[in-house]
This record gives structure tokens, sequence and C-alpha cells, in this order.
């Protein structure tokens, strides 16, 4: 099957804003098996319409085009696909009854200029719009099975999903359902990961595993196409369980799950609290503990204490410590693990002191080197990583945030 897309809008060709629709149908339609072969994008010009439009009907099978349906005079697509198709626009009172719904349950009156959205090609089936006011249009032209939707992301991926969907699939167009399961490991590298998994990423294996990295998390991607989502998801199964089996305390979640979510969910599965004490990460690990929504009941709060003078007056961490050991020490990461847990009355303090760099770097204690304290009532630990002298500051800052994080996460991981 070959499917084309078309983005309407002179905002998308202008530059005001960026054509996401196409992106997100593109991969909707790759994963039910149907090939794209076009991507158009135009303003709103009833001349440029009908070429579009023509080109399309006669090359694609399955058309689907966003925005254009709005109640105003540029929202040109009903008019332009009737005059493709050749037919007149007729009202459709179901659709009208459904606008006048729609405004009554939001209280406002409905409009003269609103019920040109209740018109439609004749021949043309109304897609009902269940959030918004532009009903969708799903029409037969030449050999292109069509459907429109509003510009609205939220509003053109609900109707997608629950109409374009189903009829694609009553007319025979959809007989694949692709599914993709992300599985998020972090502690490792790369490489580290793929060398113990080059049977799961080897070409051709079913299903298909890809590994992915960002923000130093390493993601395996398994995706199986099968007829039904249900078929594709009992092929993806055994694949997932072998990534946890081997990949163990590793694994931080699925999906969009991070170490931050990991460690919030764990934090109030143990109906634990933390605080965190910041020098070189400057704030990034609060940042990404405060992300997660819910975590108030968790997290009790940080400081930032960057200059040594702030690590004295914020945290009380003694002069000498810092003068004999240097800011950037296990000694140090320790004090300020300690002194911040017992002063926010935490289960768990954090702290993260090194060097992020460029500069500043020396021999002993070169760029890239974090020292984390984690204290607990049962005493205090310090880890020294490495995040590379090669590295951005961007990159020292995040990484080593990420693993304090994941200190957190694997030490109430051992708890339970
Ligand atoms: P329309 O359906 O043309 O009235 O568009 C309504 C709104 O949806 C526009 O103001 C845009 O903000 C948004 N929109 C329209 N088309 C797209 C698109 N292709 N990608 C992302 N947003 C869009
Ligand atoms: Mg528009």
């Amino acid at each position: 099957m070959r499917g084309e897309i078309i983005a309407i809008g002179s905002e998308l060709v202008s530059g005001q804003s960026l054509d996401t629709n196409s992106y997100w149908l593109s991969q909707q339609l790759t994963a039910h098996g149907i090939t794209v072969a076009f991507h158009t994008t135009l303003g709103d010009v009833l001349r440029d319409h009908l070429v579009v439009f023509r080109n399309a009907v006669a090359r694609a099978d399955v058309v689907v085009m966003t925005g254009g349906l709005g109640p105003t005079q540029d929202d040109l697509t009903r008019a332009a696909l009737a005059e493709c198709a050749g037919v007149s626009l007729v009202e459709d009172a179901e659709s009208v009854a459904a606008i006048e719904a729609m405004f009554a349950r939001r209280n406002r009156v409905m409009s003269e200029r609103n019920r040109v959205q209740a018109l439609f090609p004749a021949g043309a089936t109304p897609l009902p719009n269940p959030v918004g006011t532009a009903p969708g249009i799903w029409m037969q032209v030449e050999r292109a099975t069509i459907a429109c939707l509003p510009g609205v992301p939220h509003e053109m991926k609900l109707m997608f999903r629950d109409q374009v969907v189903p009829r694609l699939r009553q007319r025979g167009l959809v007989d694949l359902v692709t599914v993709h399961q992300k599985i998020n490991l972090f502690g490792k590298g790369e490489s580290e990961v793929e060398a113990q998994a080059m049977d799961l990423t080897a070409r051709g294996r079913v299903p298909e595993v890809g590994i992915t990295a960002h923000d130093s998390t390493i993601s395996f991607r398994i995706t199986a196409t099968a007829c039904t989502e249900a078929e594709a998801r009992l092929l993806i199964e055994p694949t997932a369980k072998l990534i946890y089996e081997r990949f163990g305390s590793l694994v931080v979640g699925e999906g969009t799950d991070d170490v931050p979510e990991a460690v919030a969910a764990q934090l109030a599965a143990a109906n634990a609290t933390l605080a965190t004490a910041e020098s070189c990460t400057g704030g990034v690990v609060a940042q990404m503990i405060t992300a997660i929504p819910g975590v108030s009941r968790s997290y009790l709060g940080g400081v930032v204490s960057y200059a040594n003078q702030a690590k004295i007056d914020l945290l009380a961490v003694p002069r000498a410590l810092i003068e004999s050991h240097g800011a950037v020490s296990p000694e140090v990461a320790a004090a300020m693990a300690d002194a911040v847990r017992t002063r926010l009355g935490a289960d768990l303090g954090l702290a993260t002191t090194g060097v992020a760099g460029p500069s500043g770097g020396t021999p002993e204690k070169p760029v890239g080197l974090v020292y984390l304290g984690l204290s607990t009532s049962k005493g205090t630990q310090t880890r020294r990583l490495d995040i590379g002298s090669d590295q951005p500051r961007d990159i020292i800052q995040r990484r080593s945030s990420k693993a304090a994080l994941n200190w957190v996460r694997l030490t109430l991981l051992e708890k339970r």
C-alpha cells in the first residue's frame, strides 16, 4: 500500500510552526504496513490544494491530510476536496447537531460560520470529532482512500487511532500491526551492553532488537509485526523477559521511564525521603528528581553548595577537611551527604562534588572526576566516577547526576 500525507496551513510553510503531524502520521502508517511515499506541506491557497490533491488521488492508495477544517475563510480543505472529486458540498444534519452540542457544553453559542464545518463533499462520510468542533472527512476519490483530520495534534491523533485505523482495516488497507517495546538500562556504556547482547541484535532476528543511547541511558527497542497487536506483543514477550533476566538491576524502566522515574517510584514504595547537596552538578540532581510529578512526598529538598564557603556556611563542612583533602574528595562528598541528610531530616542524603571542566583539572583530579556521597542511618559511603576529561561540561553534569540517582535506586533495590 502506498500512502501520502498532506499537511495544510500557511503557518507551516511560512516557518511559524513546525509540521509535527506528518512526522507522527508517517510513523503510524508505516507501523500499519503502509509505505509513505510523499509528504506535502502547503499553505492556505485553493489552487495549491487542487494541484496537491489531484496528484495524491492519482498516485496513492491512502491519503491522510491534516488542517484546513476550521470555520474561517482560510480553511479550504472541504471546498478543495469537493472540487477535486467533482461534487458539490452538502450539509450534514448530524454534524450540525454535534457542533451545536459541543458549543453548548462549553456554554457558548454556535456562530453561523461554524455551520461551514458541517459541509461535506457529496458522497463523503463525516468523521465525528469527540474533542473539538471540526469533524473529519472520509472519502474515496479515484484510487485513493482519503482521511481529512483537524490540524490540532491531539484531536488528529485521537481521530486517527479511533476512526481512521479501524476504517482502513475494514477496507483491507491495513493488515499488519507493528508494536515496539523499549527497555531502558543505566550503568554501563553502549558498547559494553551491546557486547552482552550480540545474539539479540543480530540482523534478521525475530523480533528485531535495536540499541540506542540517549542521555547516558541505553535502550533496547524490540519490534514485532503481526496481524494483531496481541500477536505482536506475544512475539515480543520472550525477548523482553530475556533482557530483564540478563541485565537485572541495570534495567531502570520501560518506555519513557528513566533513572529519575525509577528512583521516585522506589522512594514512594519504601516510604523513604531524600535530600541532596550538590556542588559540581549545580542542581541538576534536584531538577531531575523534581521533574517527576508527585515526588514531593519523597524528595525533601537540597542545596547547591558550589563555593567552598557555601559548603562551610550551608552544610557546616569543616574548613580543615576542605583544606586538607580538597573540595573534590570522598571526604567532602561524605560530609556534604551527612550534613544534608541530618539538616533536612531525610532517610537518604546524596551529595556530588567534582570537576565539571573544561578547565580546573589537574593530573590527580582531572576534568570528569566526580565523587558521590550517600548517607543513610546505617552510615556513609562514597563513590568515584570518571566520566572522562574529554567530555563536555553538560555531559559530565548530567551523567554524574544520573549516576548519583542511580546509586539511590540500587541502594533501595538492595533493601527490598
Ligand atoms: P487547522 O485545523 O488548520 O485550523 O489548524 C489548527 C491548529 O492546529 C493550527 O493553528 C496549528 O497550531 C495546529 N496544526 C495544524 N496543522 C499542524 C501540523 N501539521 N502539525 C502540527 N500542528 C498543526
Ligand atoms: Mg489552518
